[in-house]
Formats: structure tokens, sequence, C-alpha cells
């Protein structure tokens, strides 16, 4: 009796929470929703928090990478100015000296030189609370090598 080609299962994958929605760690269901606009009542007003959902404040002297102009995650662009102001935003000064400067002052800063991913804007308006907690930030794009 002859038998087919064998054919590969295919690549093992977990299930993704974007795309198998668990009904409270998921972005876009009730639960999630309601932990992020916690997170963002609190870190709205303190970090002046985007909601990327991969939060990095810890590795940035806690300041949020996201407002630099350009979302730069691993430091300033090209572009600073002499002054250190932002050559976006002159009016601003680059995120990247202030986060600097303020991460000298913790304990932890070390993690200053750590290789940020690039961010996953699938996640962007989720909570990075959650997130952190399921494992989805550290899912890295695919491609991407630290
Ligand atoms: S890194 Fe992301 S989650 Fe953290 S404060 Fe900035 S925008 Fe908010």
């Amino acid at each position: 009796m002859s038998q087919g080609p064998v054919t590969s299962p295919g690549p093992v994958t977990s299930p993704d929470p974007v795309t198998s929605p668990d009904p409270v760690t998921s972005p876009g269901t009730a639960g999630h929703r309601a932990v992020a606009a916690v997170e963002h009542a609190v870190k709205g007003p303190v970090f002046d928090c985007r909601m990327c959902g991969q939060c990095v404040l810890h590795s940035t002297g806690m300041t949020c990478p996201m407002t630099c102009p350009k979302t730069l995650r691993n430091g300033p662009c090209g572009g600073v100015r002499e002054d250190g102001r932002c050559e976006v935003d002159p009016s601003m000064r680059c995120v990247w000296l202030r986060a600097f400067e303020r991460s000298r002052r913790l304990p932890w800063r070390g993690h200053f030189t750590d290789l940020r991913p690039p961010v996953d804007n699938r996640l962007a308006g989720s909570s990075s609370w959650i997130n952190l907690l399921t494992g989805r930030d550290r899912r890295t794009p695919p491609g991407w090598q630290p």
C-alpha cells in the first residue's frame, strides 16, 4: 500500500493573545481595557505614558521613550542640538539626554544600555502590566535578533 508524501506539521507556535483572546489578558477584551484604563490613569500624569504596551521605563531612567518625537527606544538620534534640544521639537530637551541623566541616579542604572527590541505596534493602547505578566511584551517581531 503506497502512502502519500510525508508533510511537515509546520512550526510549533504558542497561542498569540492578540489572535486567541483570553477574557482578561488579551488586548481588546473588557478586562484588559479596564486594566489599561487604570494603567493610563496612573502612568499618564506621572510619566506621560503613551500606552505602547511594552514598558521599558525601568531601563530608561523612568523616562518614557515614546515621548521622543521619533519614538526611539535605544538612545538619541544623531540630530540632538548642541544645547541638548531635540532637532524635531526645539522646545524640548532630548528625551534620551534626560533618560541618561535620570538613570544615573538609580541603583539599576546598568540597565540603561540594554538593547531594547523594536516596538510592536500591535500592542499600542494595551496594558503593559498585563503584557508583562503574560510575557507578550517579550515576544519580538519576526526576524529581529538581539
Ligand atoms: S514605555 Fe510604553 S508603557 Fe512605558 S511609560 Fe512609555 S508609553 Fe507607557
